[in-house]
Parts: C-alpha cells; sequence; structure tokens
C-alpha cells in the first residue's frame, strides 16, 4: 500500500479492495481546486465511473442538468458559488432534485453537517481524504441510487401492469355486461335490462304518481317460418322486427324501452303515457307497421303478432308482476281471433292459474293412472256388425269425476302434455286389445283406433314407442289403428309420409280424424299410405232428408273412394242420417244412434249382441 500526499489530500491509489467496479455509473466532480478534480476523477474512472468535471458552482448546475450524473461531490468552499449554493439550486430544480450529493469539505474549513445535510447532502468527505474512504462513499451512493431506479422502475412497471390488467378487466367486465344484459341476436335489451329500466321505472312512479305501460309482443305461429324457411330466415325475421320496433320507439316518444325476451317475445315499457287511449293508438300504429310485409331473401313473409297489455298503476310493486300480467294478457289476445291484442284483467290472473293447476293436476293423473279408456263401437253399416272401437280418454279424476277429453286435450295440447298422455293411452288401448285378442273375443278383421295427436305424431321417436307396446303387449299389429288429424300433415308432410310409410311396413292401419275441417288440401292424400278417412260429425249433424243438407259428405265419400280408402262418418245421431250416409255409399259409421263410449267391459260385451232396436226400424 503507497500513500501520496497531493493537494491537501491524503491519497491511497492502489487500495482498491474496498470499491466494487462500476461501469455503468456517471459522477460530476465539482471542485475548483484543479489538482483536486485531477486526483477524483482519476481516481473514479480507474475504478470505472464516467466523470464529469466542474470547477465552479455555475458549471456544476449545467452539466448536472446536461448528463444527470448518478452522483456529484461537491466541494463546499468555492468562489462565487459555494456548494451549499449549488445544492440548494439543485435540490430546487426536478430534473436535478433526487441527485445525491457528497459535500467535500477541508478539515481547516469551517463545516457545519448539520446544514449540509439540511440543504440535502446525502453524505460528506473530509479533506484530506483516503482514496478507499471516497470510493467507499461513492460506491454506496451509487449503489443506493441504482436500488432506488430500480426500485422505481419496478414501481413503474407495476404500475404499468396493473393498469394493464385494469384495462383487461374493464373490457371483460364490459363484455360480460354486455352479455348479460344485451340479446346477441338482435342487439337489443334483454329481459334482465328491461326488468332493470321497468323496476326504476316503477319506483319512479311511486314517487312521482306519473303513468306507464307495459306491452308484451309474441309472433303467431312462428315455429312455421322456422319450419318452412329455415332457422336463418327466422333468425332474419326476428332482426327485422326488432329494427321496426326499435324505429318505431325512436318516432314515438312515449316509447321508452324495447327488449327481445328470447324467442319471437318482445316487450315494450312506455312512459308519460296520459291515458289507456295513448296506449292504443300506438298499439295499432304498431301492428300497422309490422303488418307490412317483410322481404327476406326472396321471401315475402307475413307475421302476425299478439300484443298483452298492463296499465301500470302504484299497485304493483315488483316488476316481475307486471310482465306476468303482460304474459297473461298476450295470451288471451293469442286465443282471441278477433282481437290481436288485450288489456289485462285481474279475472284473467285466476284463470292462468287454474290452468297452471291443471298442468300439476294432470302430471299427478299420469303418475296416479287416473285416465281411463272408454270405447265407441264403430259399425259395418252393411252387415250390422262392429268392425272395431275407437278407444276414447275419460280422466277419473277424484273429485270431479270423469272429466270429458274436450276439458284438457287441447290445453294437454298446447302445452305438450299430450306426448306422455298420448303413450299411456296407446299402451292401455293395447293392453286391452291384447286381453281381447287372447280371449278369443274378436273376429279377424276387428280393430281399435287411438287417437294419436300432432304433437305426439311429429315425436321422433314415436316409431320406436309404438313398436315397443306392441311388442310388451304382444298384439297383432293390423289391429291397430291411429287416428291422425289433417293439422298433423300441413307444414310437416315430409316427415308425416316418412312416419305413415313406415307404420304401412308394420301393417299397422292409419285413420285421418276429423276429415274436411282442417286444411283439406286434397292433393296431399294420394301420396300419403291412409287406409281410411272419418268425415267429421260437423258434416253428419246436419244432414236431413233434403238432399242439400248432405253439404261435402259426397264429395269426401267419393275422394275416399277414388283413392281406395274406407269412409267412416262420425257422429250418426239418427236412422235419417244413417240412410242417407248408406245411400251414399258409406260403409262404415260411429255415433251415439249405436252407442256412446263405454268403460272396456261394456264395449267388449256389444260384441256378443246385435244393435236390433236401430236395424229393425233401418228395414221398416
Ligand atoms: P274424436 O276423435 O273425433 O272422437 C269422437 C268424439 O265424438 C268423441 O268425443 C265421441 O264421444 C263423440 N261422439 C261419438 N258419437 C257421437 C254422436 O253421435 N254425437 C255426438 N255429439 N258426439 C259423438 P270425446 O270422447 O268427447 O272426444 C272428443 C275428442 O277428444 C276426440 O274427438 C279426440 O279429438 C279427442 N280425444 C279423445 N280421446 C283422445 C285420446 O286418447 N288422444 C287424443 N289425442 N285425443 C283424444
Ligand atoms: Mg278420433
Ligand atoms: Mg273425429
Amino acid at each position: 500500500m503507497s500513500w501520496f500526499l497531493l493537494g491537501g489530500m491524503l491519497l491511497n491509489t492502489f487500495d482498491t479492495s474496498l470499491v466494487s467496479h462500476d461501469g455503468n455509473s456517471r459522477v460530476l466532480v465539482v471542485d475548483d481546486t484543479p489538482t483536486n478534480l485531477f486526483i477524483l476523477s482519476t481516481l473514479l474512472n480507474n475504478e470505472g465511473y464516467r466523470v464529469d468535471q466542474a470547477d465552479n458552482g455555475e458549471s456544476a448546475i449545467a452539466l448536472a442538468k446536461a448528463h444527470r450524473p448518478t452522483l456529484i461531490l461537491l466541494d463546499i468552499m468555492m468562489p462565487h458559488m459555494n456548494g451549499y449554493e449549488v445544492c440548494t439550486q439543485l435540490r430546487a430544480d426536478p430534473a436535478t432534485a433526487q441527485i445525491p450529493i457528497i459535500f467535500l469539505s477541508s478539515l481547516d474549513a469551517p463545516f457545519d453537517k448539520v446544514e449540509a445535510f439540511q440543504r440535502g447532502a446525502a453524505d460528506y468527505v473530509t479533506k484530506p481524504f483516503q482514496p478507499a474512504e471516497v470510493l467507499a462513499r461513492v460506491r454506496h451512493q451509487t449503489d443506493l441510487q441504482k436500488a432506488r431506479h430500480q426500485q422505481n422502475r419496478l414501481t413503474l412497471e407495476l404500475e404499468s401492469r396493473v393498469q394493464e390488467r385494469t384495462q383487461l378487466l374493464e373490457l371483460a367486465h364490459s363484455q360480460l355486461l354486455e352479455v348479460a344484459l344485451i340479446d346477441r341476436l338482435t342487439r337489443l335489451p334483454n329481459r334482465l335490462s328491461f326488468v332493470k329500466r321497468l323496476s326504476k321505472v316503477m319506483a319512479q312512479s311511486q314517487i312521482e304518481s306519473s303513468s306507464y305501460s307495459l306491452l308484451f309482443l309474441d309472433c303467431d305461429r312462428f315455429k312455421r317460418v322456422n319450419d318452412s324457411l329455415g332457422h336463418r330466415i327466422g333468425d332474419q325475421l326476428l332482426r327485422e322486427v326488432a329494427r321496426r320496433l326499435t324505429q318505431l320507439k325512436e318516432t314515438d316518444e312515449i316509447a321508452d324501452f324495447v327488449a327481445r325476451f328470447g324467442g319471437d317475445e318482445f316487450a315494450i315499457l312506455l312512459t308519460q303515457v296520459p291515458n289507456k287511449k295513448t296506449v292504443v293508438s300506438f298499439v295499432k300504429n304498431m301492428l300497422r307497421d309490422l303488418a307490412q310485409p317483410f322481404f327476406l331473401t326472396g321471401n315475402e313473409i307475413f307475421i302476425n303478432v299478439s300484443i298483452g297489455m298492463v296499465w301500470g298503476d302504484t299497485s304493483y310493486v315488483a316488476a316481475e308482476h307486471l310482465l306476468r300480467d303482460a304474459d297473461v294478457a298476450m295470451y288471451q289476445a293469442k286465443e282471441d281471433s278477433q282481437n290481436q291484442y288485450r288489456w289485462f284483467e285481474s279475472a284473467m290472473h285466476s284463470q292462468a292459474v287454474q290452468l297452471l293447476e291443471l298442468e300439476t293436476d294432470l302430471r299427478l293423473a299420469l303418475e296416479r293412472r287416473e285416465f281411463e279408456l272408454h270405447y265407441q263401437p264403430i259399425v259395418d253399416l252393411e252387415r250390422m256388425k262392429i268392425m272395431g272401437f275407437e278407444a276414447l280418454v275419460r280422466w277419473q279424476h277424484p273429485k270431479k269425476g270423469l272429466v270429458s277429453p274436450n276439458d284438457f286435450i287441447p290445453f294437454a295440447e298446447e302445452t305438450g302434455f299430450i306426448v306422455d298422455l298420448g303413450k299411456q293411452v296407446l299402451e292401455i288401448a293395447c293392453t286391452h286389445l291384447a286381453e281381447w285378442e287372447q280371449a278369443g273375443l274378436l273376429d279377424p278383421g276387428l280393430s281399435v283406433s287411438v287417437n294419436i295427436a300432432p304433437e305426439q305424431l311429429l315425436q321422433p321417436d314415436i316409431l320406436t314407442q309404438v313398436e315397443k307396446i306392441i311388442k310388451t303387449t304382444g298384439i297383432s299389429p293390423h289391429r291397430l289403428r291411429l287416428e291422425v288429424t289433417e293439422r298433423s300433415i300441413i307444414g310437416n308432410r315430409a316427415q308425416v309420409e316418412e312416419v305413415l310409410k313406415a307404420l304401412q311396413l308394420r301393417h299397422i292401419q292409419v285413420s285421418i280424424d276429423d276429415f274436411g275441417t282442417g286444411y283439406s288440401a286434397l292433393s296431399y292424400l294420394h301420396t300419403l299410405p291412409v287406409h281410411c278417412l272419418k268425415v267429421d260429425r260437423s258434416f253428419v249433424q246436419p244432414i236431413t232428408h233434403e238432399a242439400s243438407s248432405l253439404g261435402i259428405v259426397p264429395l269426401i265419400v267419393n275422394v275416399a273412394h277414388t283413392l281406395n280408402m274406407e269412409v267412416i262418418a262420425e257422429g250418426i245421431e239418427n236412422i235419417t242420417q244413417l240412410r242417407q250416409l248408406k245411400k251414399l255409399g258409406c260403409r262404415y259409421g260411429q255415433g251415439f244412434l249405436f252407442h256412446g263410449a263405454l268403460p272396456a267391459q261394456q264395449a267388449i260385451g256389444l260384441l256378443s249382441r246385435p244393435f236390433t232396436d236401430w236395424a229393425d226400424s233401418l228395414s221398416a
């Protein structure tokens, strides 16, 4: 180790073990004594620091601003501007305020450490100094400064990452919100948004007694559009309906909010409505708008809608109740062939509750096997013999007694319950048929007819269902006849044709029930494997002696014969009707003249006794 005394400084040039090499830090050395400047610079340079030099305060400040050194070694005693002043100015400037300063002070000069630190010094070294001490203090400060920079960089990085994450979260949140509140197909607000808005309007109306109204709109028979033109056009149509409703909302100031509830259902909220008349004229306007044809990829489509309306008064406290009532009113409008729109009335509510109860009751009835079958004989009018039975369902209700199918079949069809009910009916009918067959009670040609509702016939697994029942009961398939309606065929011709052909292959016969009351598109008949047409009783009932009373019955009989089908006239109640039908060549019939529907045991009993009473009068 070698010691030099230079310009008042004790310098150990080679003792570098105490300091680490640092190639990145830049140090500004400020001293008015050139020798000191030289020695300090050399010392630091040797250690790998980049060094700037200043021999007065002004150039020190200028250099500090320009280079932003990592550290400043600042002599206190300088002419013009001393170290304290330089320090004060550097601290005042944000660009240099953070640079650590080590004061250099001569031992013989007055040095106030307290003042030095108050002015912002990071450290101090007294002259003459040992190089090792200078380097140790410099290194300590540059390390500290580096750590500070590092920390600042990390903080900035963290902040930017937090910001990035926040943005991502905000984006995800807004996307989620959109999914939750906007209907994807039409871009209209959805049910949830509507309920929010409605709740707000309701709360306002409680305070201000302002009036509002809710409209619930449903497209009639929309399923047909989907079935016949495809879902793509169905979707386009819904978008167009949404567009027309939005336009209406934009032009009519009472229209506050339009939403799609899913499927073909839309809801409209009207606010600031002076009276019910305003609502009705809005609705009429809307109906006029929607009655205009829609032109979609070469198709001209017309739609019909039904609208339920609720007058929002202060008695309503929950949005859901308003929606429920609007829905009930909409269903009433749908059922009413005269009106496309209906106001909600409280009586409708109890009706809806009754229907709900009926649905539950029906489900229970199915489980408890409360449905039973009565059988009405179908008579060969030429031979005056029973050629078959029609199975007709009844509900043995624990409280109401025997309930007619007219009181629950239409509802069961509407709710889809008919599918399960129909299956049970088919099982019961085949069980009876099997018993009778096994008991040897049936002539070879005798059959049992079972009514099959449209929804049931269109079940994808209908064939499997029928086959399974035939197999488990062990009946001869040719004894089973299925009565399908014209309603099933319209709109689903291809599907029905396939099912009927498959039934034919299995030797199961098919009749078209209530023929003439539906769409009577005679053109489809010859392509379908149908064995029999049943003339609806509404055509039989008016028949008298008069030729004009026959209506379209001769036509139906002719069509059937031309197509090699049997004809069964339904609802024969008197001898005149029977005679006239026989004259027309109608071979088979059923009706109260012969017998109404009877429980299985009694019906089968009819086979053993002839219909003498009316047969006698027929020959008379
Ligand atoms: P439908 O299939 O046309 O059955 C004939 C209906 O006419 C039966 O009424 C029968 O009792 C009634 N009827 C028979 N002869 C006469 C008559 O001379 N005069 C009058 N006024 N009526 C007569 P029901 O049993 O009340 O059944 C009504 C309808 O309910 C049936 O009409 C059928 O559409 C439906 N239905 C009955 N059972 C079932 C079933 O198991 N499944 C399905 N899907 N529908 C059924
Ligand atoms: Mg029938
Ligand atoms: Mg019928």
